[in-house]
């Protein structure tokens, strides 16, 4: 195969997968406007994997520039990690977000239908699957937004449905990804938040290298084993794996819908517990209010994608904290360290 687009690949997903594609002798494009990461990470992606990558700097607003480098580097296939991803910050700007991922996306695919290129894999998210109606979460399960962030994956999924209902010739691979947590084992790349984190694991990780004091857990009162919410945490090079494997089953024209997870739930207490383990380091917290928008419980059931594509999340917890811990010690400011 030609090269590979990678909209939003100076991102946290789109590093790492930029790295496994490397690394299996793909040539990458990224396509980039770095709102929200450093053009750093592309030079730890080279010295990692000993390879050079292709940088355009770009909007994905911007059909021309889609096009121009769909065509400069001839790239075969698109992978669309571009998109804003705050839900507090969608719930405050909800035009922006849906300028950037939803008219974004439309951009990317006329320019995909422009240059000839109908092979294309999409970050979609569990969140699609709304307040969970029974648990583990299938792909048939109804699908629902509470939020315009997760609104904004909804539309855009049900774009793609519409675009390969009327062009069945396009191959879509439509990934709804569970809690990509942890990092490269190398410590050169990983998850760096511009401001406050707002997930998890990241806000942790800030703890424990002193960047921040305390963590706050939002609600003790759920439903769970230790009243915190569990969730389908999985290691992001896993992540980045199941792109490399669904890329490769885009050998023929399809829609498909795919969850990566883990299928296993982990409490926000045991994600500390396990964090303390891996670093060495205490970690205060101290209980806050339920998070508005949040569910107890959600994990996946990964057996569609173990069926489709051969692939299943490998990496335990203990490894997901020592390689985000190992990350962010090393680079205790992220890339501007
Ligand atoms: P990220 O913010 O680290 O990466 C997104 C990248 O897209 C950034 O490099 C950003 O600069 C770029 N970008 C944003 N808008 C752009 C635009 N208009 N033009 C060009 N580039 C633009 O996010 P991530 O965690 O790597 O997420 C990647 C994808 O996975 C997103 O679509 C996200 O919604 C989805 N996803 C993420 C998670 C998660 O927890 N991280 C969970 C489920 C789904
Ligand atoms: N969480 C928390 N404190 C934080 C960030 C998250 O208690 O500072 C909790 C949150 O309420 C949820 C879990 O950790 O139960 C995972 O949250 P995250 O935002 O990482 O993922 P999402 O809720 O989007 O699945």
């Amino acid at each position: 195969m030609g090269p590979i687009l990678l909209t939003g690949g100076a991102g946290y997903i789109g590093s790492h997968t930029g790295v496994e594609l490397l690394n299996a002798g793909h040539d990458i494009v990224v396509f980039d406007n770095f709102s929200n990461s450093h053009p750093e990470v592309l030079d730890r992606v080279e010295q990692i994997t000993g390879k050079s990558v292709h940088l355009v700097r770009g909007d994905i607003r911007h059909q021309a520039e889609l096009e121009a480098a769909i065509t400069t580097y001839n790239c075969q296939a698109v992978i669309h990690f571009a998109c804003l991803k705050a839900v507090g910050e969608s719930m405050e700007r909800p035009l922006e977000y849906y300028e950037n991922n939803v008219l974004g996306t439309l951009q990317v695919l006329q320019a995909m239908r422009a240059t000839g290129v109908n092979t294309l894999l999409f970050s979609s998210s569990a969140t699609v699957y709304g307040v969970p109606q029974y648990l583990p979460l299938k792909e048939t399960h109804p699908l629902s937004a509470t939020n315009p962030y997760a609104r904004s994956k909804l539309i855009i999924e049900d774009i793609l449905r519409d675009l390969h209902r009327a062009n069945p010739e396009w191959r879509i691979g439509i990934l709804r990804y569970f809690n990509p947590v942890g990092a490269h084992e190398s410590g050169l790349i990983g998850e760096d938040p511009l401001g406050v984190p707002n997930n998890l694991m990241p806000f942790i990780a800030q703890v424990a290298v002193g960047r921040r004091n305390t963590l706050q857990i939002w609600g003790r009162d759920y439903p769970t084993p230790d009243g915190t919410g569990i969730r389908d945490y999985l290691h992001v090079v896993d992540l980045a794996i199941g792109h490399l494997r669904a890329l490769q089953h885009l050998d023929t024209p399809q829609c498909l819908s795919l969850n990566l997870g883990t299928g296993t739930g982990y409490s926000v207490l045991e994600i500390v517990h396990a964090f303390e383990k891996s670093s060495g380091k205490t970690i205060p917290y101290e209980f806050a209010p339920r998070r508005t928008g949040d569910v107890a419980s959600c994990y996946a059931d990964p057996s569609l994608a173990l069926a489709v594509l051969g692939w299943k999340a490998e990496r335990t917890l203990e490894r997901m904290c020592e390689d985000t811990w190992r990350w962010q010690h090393h680079n205790i400011h992220g890339y501007r360290s």
